[in-house]
């Protein structure tokens, strides 16, 4: 932990604990961090070639997640899992992770506070170790109001060929991975039970608590120059899509009956579920555009992947995006995402 000795004495016992909880986190190996954690600042040495990529995200009790509801180890699996989904829509490869975390005061001094922090840890740990993602460095503080944890991302990619949002054409097609309105769904069911969830059967059947980013997917995409856009699905296909589109000054259509519906989207009805997928956001699926003429492979790395739509030149006159429905009525599709909690969840 930078500046950990500097400021011990300022520190409460509790603060201590937790950067050297923070320290013992089992760094993946990376020869991208020529210094880790234990000086003043980290030393980051990419790859000859590479420009590196960075991104930040907020994960705020309340906000982003519910103690009450969310397992420590979804919130810490989570808090990563946002900021390496937009490394994948650019197709970058981790290089490290920064995190600085702000507890409240009951939770460093109690036990149940401390076993939060370690099985938040825990959550954080499995992700990093499987993307070989190194924590190397990061702050610690006490929060006047709730949890609140700041990570910082960084990737790098061979210069000049990252994916972008703006680079969409008429006449490509639009793919995503995986399948969507899952994590929405998930939710659903947590607010509705209104309990702790269990963290049982496995990644796949926890689309909302332990998303998996596709940083393989994307970094396929980059290296084999399949896409000639990309970004990640962490507001809902309705927003993103309308971002792509904008960035990209192009229009879209999207074949309501193509979309890849999560078994627990499905689950709640096709009418539902077609919402959810569209509007439910944070699924943290790539979509994607791709030249008609490129052969596109079924699956990448074992994810799925759909054609879902396609890029049409933009006017004045027909809407950013058309959704078309089974009965192939035609109608616009306005960006939309609705508040799981009481504030906002995004
Ligand atoms: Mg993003």
């Amino acid at each position: 932990m930078k500046r950990a000795s500097s400021k011990a004495a300022k520190r409460s016992i509790g603060e201590l604990e937790l950067i050297d909880q923070i320290r013992s986190v089992k760094q993946a190996r990376s020869s991208a961090v020529a210094l880790g954690i234990g000086d003043d600042c980290a030393i980051l040495r990419p790859p000859a070639g590479s420009e590196l990529l960075v991104t930040t995200d907020f994960s705020l009790e309340g906000r982003h997640f519910r103690r009450d509801l969310h397992p420590a180890a979804a919130v810490g699996h989570r808090c990563l899992a946002r900021g390496l989904s937009d490394l994948a829509a650019m197709g970058a490869t981790p290089v490290a992770a920064f995190l600085s975390l702000a507890l409240p005061a009951e939770l460093l001094a109690s036990r149940k506070g401390q076993q939060w922090v370690k099985e938040f840890f825990a959550g954080l740990q499995r992700l990093a170790d499987r993307s070989k993602t190194p924590l190397a460095g990061g702050d610690t503080a006490q929060s006047p109001a709730g949890i609140l944890a700041d990570i910082v991302l960084i990737g790098s990619a061979p210069r000049g060929r990252s994916l972008r949002r703006s680079t969409a054409r008429p006449g490509d097609l639009v793919y995503c991975t995986g399948h969507l309105g899952g994590s929405a769904a998930e939710i659903e069911g947590m607010l509705a039970r209104g309990k702790m969830a269990r963290l049982d059967g496995g990644q796949k059947a926890h689309p909302h608590l332990l998303p998996e980013p596709r940083l393989t997917v994307g970094s396929w995409l980059m290296k084999r120059r399949l896409a000639t856009a990309c970004i990640d699905l962490s507001d809902g296909l309705s927003i993103d899509l309308t971002h792509l589109c904008a960035e990209s000054d192009v229009a879209a259509e999207v074949e309501a009956t193509a979309l890849p519906l999560h078994p627990l989207a499905l689950a709640l009805g096709s009418t539902r579920g077609l919402d959810l997928a569209l509007n439910g956001g944070e699924d943290y699926e790539l979509l994607f555009t791709a030249s008609p003429t490129a052969k596109m492979p079924r699956s990448i790395a074992g994810v799925p992947i759909t054609r879902i739509g396609r890029i049409t030149r933009r006017s004045r006159s027909s809407p950013a995006i058309t959704l078309i429905e089974r009965d192939d009525s035609r109608s616009p599709l306005k960006p939309g995402g609705w508040e799981h909690f009481k504030s906002s969840n995004r």
